[in-house]
């Protein structure tokens, strides 16, 4: 039998057993669902500009994938979907140059990627740099992330539960990360 689709409130999490998806429906319903991601996760990352996510990319890099090319650019970008771009449907961006085929070796990170705990960073840090070697999500991509973050497909679960949080009009959860020191006036 076919599986129904995930009503559109969750299509972050399309593809998922409708088991969890009720569990998750009875979350949003009782309103819990923020505060169960802030108890799991308290706190923002502190790498908030793109010279700080350039340092953050390379030191994955030197440490997982030395041998590949070097990137010629990091950032944040505010015109990235996180999801089509990193989590599941993105294709690498290639150009024709000088009737070679070349791939750009950027890597660009969603800006909603700013104001989340340090797991999500690094999880969807880790996806960009897989893609430096495999090009396809499929099976052998997906053992190299959880190669370089054993815990990558629970990582990438919860943004998805905080990407439906955010789809459902919920509060952004640590927007105040690392800008927080002064007292509020
Ligand atoms: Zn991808």
């Amino acid at each position: 039998m076919a599986q129904q689709p995930a009503p559109s409130s969750l299509k972050y999490l399309a593809g998922h057993a409708p088991a969890l998806l009720a569990q998750v429906q009875a979350r949003i319903a009782e309103g819990s669902l923020g505060r169960l991601l802030l108890a799991r996760y308290p706190a923002a990352h502190g790498v908030r500009t793109d010279g700080a996510l350039y340092d953050y990319v390379h030191e994955l890099k030197a440490q997982f994938m030395r041998r590949s090319e070097p990137l010629s650019k990091v950032a944040y970008d505010g015109k990235l979907h996180v999801v089509r771009n990193a989590l599941g449907t993105h294709t690498a961006i290639s150009r024709v140059q000088g009737g070679k085929l070349k791939a750009k070796r950027e890597i660009r990170v969603a800006s909603v990627m700013r104001e989340v705990p340090a797991e999500w960073l690094r999880m969807i840090v880790v996806h960009e740099l897989a893609h430096l070697r495999i090009r396809e999500h499929d099976k052998a991509f997906y053992a190299l992330c959880t190669h370089m973050e054993p815990a990558y497909h629970q990582h990438e679960f919860d943004l998805r539960l905080y990407l439906t949080h955010l789809h459902l009009g919920g509060q952004p959860l640590w927007e105040a990360a690392g800008t927080s020191l002064q007292p509020r006036a």
